[in-house]
């Protein structure tokens, strides 16, 4: 399966709105396991279809000891409450920030057989699956900041801020 580059930000199909996938065909399969294999490479736990140019609604969550996963199509359908997290972007190399997000949110999507999913998350799912499909909008982290003088730059030397490099 091959790993595909990730484009960065100020690219514009960061900026553009990924296409609802109206049937989940081969191409589609293999998108999939692209985005997975690209994921697992950058050590990410969360990529949107936009961050490797393809401009269809699917993205792939990988969480720290458990399998990855794949939404086609995902939407969220509830948000409660608010939380300030850290947060990072594979498209926004170098840099992280503290974003505002939901505590708890409902969301759908369909799976790789097509099959509906409904998914009631907090903590880190949750925060990724509203960064991912952000992506899918054309929205990055940056958004939800004030300014981007409040993007904090990575330490290389310390821990790397792993877990959020979404
Ligand atoms: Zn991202």
């Amino acid at each position: 399966m091959p790993i595909r580059p990730i484009l960065e930000y100020p690219h514009i199909a960061l900026r553009q709105k990924a296409k609802k996938v109206r049937k989940i065909d081969r191409s589609t399969l293999v998108l999939a396991d692209d985005l997975i294999d690209t994921l697992y490479d950058a050590g990410g736990v969360g990529l949107a279809a936009n961050q490797i140019g393809v401009l269809r609604r699917v993205i792939a969550i990988q969480l720290p000891e458990e399998e990855p996963r794949v939404y086609v199509n995902p939407e969220i359908t509830y948000r409660e409450g608010e939380r300030d997290v850290e947060e990072g972007c594979l498209s926004v190399p170098g840099y992280h920030a503290i974003v505002t997000r939901a505590i708890l949110i409902k969301a759908k999507g369909l799976d790789r057989q097509s099959k509906l999913v409904r998914l009631r998350a907090e903590g880190l799912l949750a925060q990724v699956l509203e960064h991912e499909i952000d992506h899918l909008n054309g929205i990055l982290y940056l958004d939800h900041l004030e300014s981007h003088q409040d993007l904090i730059p990575n330490q290389t030397s310390s821990v790397e801020v792993e877990g959020i490099g979404v």
